[in-house]
């Protein structure tokens, strides 16, 4: 595969939200100031780019309602079709979320950087999605998908999620859209995502496991709307087994990422060249799913390879 990203632009967004994380109080939850600017970063690498990205706002909770918003970024469609790439980009409060989800994050931010810079044309329109109120609930992703009607909801074509994808004690996870190893499949289509992720990565030497949806992430709005529904993950509470890591690497019997929902979960608890590697992954992915006209030069090395 020909590299397109760039190591030393997801190393700039990670220290961007390890920074807005540093100077407010540690964390980057919704409706802080933490929130707050990790938002500001990415609207304004957006708009460099030449987006427009957009917030959508919602607020939950009963009691005490909070009050937070996603951000929307979306490139030209021929089709009227809607591929989207979503990351959530509230962390918990116990610590400022590099892996979790700064990482998801930085993936889904440089591919749409690297598209803009490529000037790529896409027959689907690609809508970058950064959720807030992951961490309470999922409530931003649920409210996106609520709010559509019957005909955007068909329009989408896909949905990929990116929600921890730096793990220190990694395993490389796709998720599970044919139900081949899970209690139930994703929406009809997601198998076929399911094997674009596994195709791209066994071209570059690489077999990924399958993980179920278990409602735990952002996915789980779009399977239960019924839009076709895949990504990527690397591990975080679960205890890497001696199977992973003889393939993988890594310490068996630890956990993926021991500084999950920690204060020690910073930017030195990211594993750079696994980020790297899914955010090559999730490029090549964006561009099939996204029928990007010609590929990039990347594009067509994963098609090569993959075939
Ligand atoms: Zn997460």
């Amino acid at each position: 595969m020909q590299e397109v990203v760039e190591p030393s632009a997801l190393t700039r967004h990670l220290e961007a939200f390890q920074d807005a994380a540093d100077a407010t109080g540690g964390n980057r939850a919704d409706a802080t100031k933490g929130y707050e600017a990790s938002a500001a970063y990415v609207e304004e690498q957006l708009r460099a780019a030449g987006y427009e990205p957009r917030r959508q706002e919602f607020s939950y909770g009963r009691r005490n309602p909070v009050d937070a918003f996603n951000i929307l970024a979306d490139t030209g469609s021929s089709s009227g079709s809607v591929l989207v790439l979503g990351a959530h980009l509230d962390s918990v409060e116990e610590g400022p979320g590099l892996n979790d989800n700064g990482s998801g994050v930085a993936a889904v931010l440089e591919v749409a950087l690297r598209l803009a810079e490529e000037g790529a044309v896409s027959r689907e329109r690609i809508r970058f999605a950064f959720w807030g109120g992951e961490e309470d609930g999922m409530h931003g992703s649920e409210y996106y998908v609520e709010q559509l009607s019957r005909e955007e909801t068909a329009a989408h074509v896909a949905y990929l999620n990116v929600d921890v994808v730096g793990s220190p004690n990694a395993v490389v996870f796709v998720y599970d859209g044919d139900g081949s190893d899970s209690e139930e499949a994703g929406p009809e289509g997601s198998g076929a995502i399911e094997r674009v992720f596994q195709d791209i990565l066994r071209a570059e030497g690489v077999q990924a496991l399958p993980f179920g949806f278990i409602e735990d992430s952002d996915y789980d709005a779009f399977v239960k709307g019924g839009i076709p529904t895949g990504g990527l993950f690397t591990g975080d509470a679960g205890t890497k087994s001696e199977a992973e890591a003889r393939t993988f690497g890594g310490q068996a019997g630890e956990q993926y990422d021991e500084c999950y929902h920690q204060a020690c979960d910073t930017i030195e608890n990211v594993d750079m060249a696994m980020l790297e590697q899914m955010t090559e992954t999730l490029m090549s992915a964006t561009v099939s799913l996204g029928s990007i006209e010609g590929g990039l030069a990347m594009g067509a090395a994963t098609e090569e390879g993959a075939g």
